[in-house]
């Protein structure tokens, strides 16, 4: 039922309903006429039954009484031949079967019979009821009539006449009369039924007619509502003519009118918010990839070039300007390079509709070059968007002080898979990162390559410590002076049965991006605090031993609870302990590495500075943090040797500027002799190096300790 279309089923309906209607009101009109009929043909056949029979009785009665005053004398004398005479005519009346003569005795005179069979009887016995016969009467019994009339002589009664009529002639006509009555009453009926079956046709097409009216009144709106609703699907507006009316229907098209402009103005702020990036107004991370995807299907022979463009200062920016100004800064950096995007696309005659810049998310922005652009035109773009974040800048600049590293990809030199292509674009900005950032970088293949190895690395970190393929070694810390050894650097060591020796300096920036880095310096704090007392106890005398500590670490557990109590269960006197930690732990400058860093000097660890003079760090954290020492970075050490004096005096700056702070000092990288001569004339005391010694796993270092002592 619900697939006929509701024109049809309201037809259906309605002019069924019409039918069934008139059959029951014809079925009610047939009955009521038949019962009409019915006592049309009592009534016609009674009324003529008492009509005929009155008349037979009123003429009867008229007889009668001529025949009772003809009888007057016969009877008072009992002159039977006139008597019979009389009966004799009287007889031969239509309608008369006897008649009889009684004297004032109501003996039988005549009984009309030829032998006068039951003269002088009494009269009673031959009625059907007792009948006086002292006034004239009748009586209908059956098919007969019985009337009876007093004979009177000079007014007084001598006698009475009785007389017997037939009712039969009478009954037949009455008979005859009903037949012609229902004759008559048949022909009607079916005159009528005739009339009723016309009527039921004309009324039941007037149904139709009147339905389909009616359904063009409510079915059609109906239809074109519902056309209306797609159409409005469809994005066309216009309301159909029958839909402008005034009435229910036309009010109910406007409200969908209205439903669709509201719920196309949601759509349109909801696209807006999913598109576009609410700080900058310019489209975000969906938008971007949207752009991709809608041109690779439009042109699947099309040439995309991306760009991902990386503040590397934002973070300091942020934490020392504040979250405001951090924000301002994105706004005019965006406009900023929507100016060199406008410039750069009327240079080189590129439509700027081609064009998009997209906020990636925080300080990361991406750019789409849709369509063929020379390599030369990139690097165009790309030396101009330099221009943006020179740090060279004059100070008024909005953008001064800030930097910015760019990846670049392009679609399909680099990759013939689109969804490879941010992934690309990516691994060049990381590369431009890597290398120092404030760099444009191209994507190149190696990528890929040292990315498949990142992710070889990664999985086989997650086994590396429960399958023993983890072990420390230690690097002696030389008193330059004495040439006694006064402490080592714990470093990690990896074999894997697969990848081969793999240097921490690979591994571990990998491990500090996730969790693992928490297994491998907990494994590093249990081996070093196992270590400790095997080493000095082999020297004879206290010397200390540093463990490297990576920034991550200090968010995934706690370094300072960790060192305190393993120190206490390994019985590892704190001052035989140092830690280091390279400036971006310090660059974090978060709470909880400041808090745990107190703890562990207070409990009386020294803490070193690693890599000191690489990094950015100010030297202001040498006085907010806890620091005890400083380890000359090996970079500087390489330089000693350089013959440009001003490297020496840098050196030796460093290691002045230590000695003023009250740090102790450990040069890094001492490889040969002239080295170490020249570190000691700038004034250092410690120094670490392959000239001493490279790292060894604790039973050879313990053994090389033996050789040394014996020797
Ligand atoms: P680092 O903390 O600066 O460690 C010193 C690195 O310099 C060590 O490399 C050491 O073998 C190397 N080295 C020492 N003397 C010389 C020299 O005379 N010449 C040259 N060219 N190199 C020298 P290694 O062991 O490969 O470690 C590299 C880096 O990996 C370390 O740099 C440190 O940042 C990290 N690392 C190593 N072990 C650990 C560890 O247990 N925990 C953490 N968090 N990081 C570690
Ligand atoms: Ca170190
Ligand atoms: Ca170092």
């Amino acid at each position: 039922m619900n697939r006929i279309p509701i024109r049809t089923r309201y037809l259906l309906l309605f002019s069924a309903g019409a039918l069934m209607l008139m059959l029951l009101f014809s079925a009610a009109i047939y009955g009521e006429l038949q019962r009409l009929n019915q006592s049309i043909s009592d009534v016609s056949q009674k009324k003529v039954h008492d009509s005929l029979v009155n008349e037979v009785i009123s003429r009867s009665e008229v007889l009668l009484e001529s025949l009772a005053s003809s009888l007057s004398t016969p009877a008072k004398y009992q002159h039977l031949s006139a008597i019979d005479e009389q009966l004799k005519l009287i007889s031969a009346t239509p309608l008369v079967r006897q008649a009889l003569v009684c004297d004032d005795n109501y003996e039988v005179l005549h009984d009309g019979t030829p032998g006068l069979d039951s003269f002088g009887n009494s009269v009673d016995p031959l009625l059907p009821v007792r009948i006086s016969l002292s006034q004239a009467g009748f009586r209908v019994l059956n098919n007969q009539l019985l009337m009876n009339q007093p004979i009177l002589h000079q007014g007084e009664q001598v006698g009475g006449v009785l007389l017997w009529l037939s009712l039969v002639p009478v009954k037949r006509s009455v008979y005859e009369t009903e037949q012609a009555i229902n004759t008559v009453l048949e022909s009607a009926e079916q005159q009528f039924m005739l009339f009723l079956i016309y009527m039921v046709v004309a009324f039941g097409l007037l149904a139709l007619i009147l339905s389909a009216l009616l359904s063009n009144t409510v079915t059609r709106p109906v239809q074109a509502l519902m056309d209306y609703s797609q159409s409005l699907a469809l994005g066309r507006w216009e309301l159909p003519d029958i839909l402008k009316k005034g009435d229910e229907f036309g009010r109910l098209g406007l409200s969908f009118k209205n439903m669709a402009a509201q719920i196309q103005n949601n759509v349109r702020n909801i696209e807006t918010l999913a598109f576009n990036d609410q700080l900058t107004g310019i489209g975000n991370r969906t938008f971007f990839q949207q752009q991709i995807s809608d041109y690779v299907t439009d042109e699947p022979d099309g040439k995309i070039t991306l760009l991902q463009i990386d503040l590397d200062n934002f973070k300091w920016f942020n934490e020392t300007r504040g979250f405001h100004a951090g924000d301002l800064l994105l706004k005019k950096m965006v406009a900023h390079c929507g100016k060199v995007l406008d410039e750069w696309c009327e240079q080189w005659v590129v439509k700027r509709e081609d064009v998009h810049l997209a906020r990636l998310g925080g300080d990361e922005f991406g750019i789409i070059l849709l369509g063929d652009i020379s390599r030369h035109g990139v690097h165009g773009l790309t030396e101009n968007l330099m221009t943006v974040f020179n740090p060279a800048q004059d100070k008024a600049h909005p953008l001064h002080g800030m930097q910015a590293s760019i990846g670049v990809a392009i679609y399909p030199l680099n990759t013939c898979n689109i969804s490879e292509i941010q992934h690309h674009v990516s691994l060049a900005l990381n590369e431009a990162k890597v290398r120092g950032k404030n760099r444009v970088v191209y994507f190149e293949d190696e990528m890929n390559a040292r990315l498949q190895r990142r992710y070889e690395l990664e999985q086989a970190l997650l086994k590396a410590r429960r399958q023993g393929e983890l072990f420390m070694v230690y690097q002696p810390q030389v008193n330059i002076s004495t040439g006694n050894v006064v402490g080592y650097e714990a470093l990690m060591r990896w074999q894997n049965d697969k990848l081969g020796f793999v240097s921490p300096a690979e591994f571990f920036p990998i491990a500090e991006e996730s969790p693992v880095v928490q297994e491998l310096g907990e494994f590093v704090i249990e081996q070093v605090l196992q270590d400790i007392p095997l080493l000095c106890e082999s020297h004879g005398h206290k010397v200390k031993v540093s463990l490297n500590v990576s920034a991550a670490q200090f968010f995934y557990h706690d370094v300072a609870d960790l060192l305190i109590k393993g120190m206490k269960a390994h019985n590892v006197d704190p001052a035989a302990l140092s830690v280091e930690l390279t400036e971006t732990a310090l660059l974090e400058k978060d709470q909880i590495v400041l808090e745990q860093l107190s703890r562990l000097r207070s409990a009386g660890v020294a803490i070193m500075l690693d890599d000191f003079g690489t990094g950015y760090a100010s030297l202001s954290y040498l006085k907010e943090f806890p620091i005890t020492g400083l380890k000359v970075d090996r970079s500087y050490t390489a330089r000693l040797c350089s013959g440009d004096p001003s490297d020496f005096a840098l050196f030796e700056s460093l290691l002045f500027l230590a000695n003023n702070l009250g740090l102790s000092t450990v040069v890094e990288g001492i490889e040969n002799e002239h080295e170490e001569q020249q570190a000691q004339l700038a004034g250092a005391k410690v120094a670490q190096g392959f000239k001493y010694a490279k790292g060894l796993p604790t039973e050879e270092q313990l053994l090389a300790i033996e050789m040394q002592i014996s020797a």
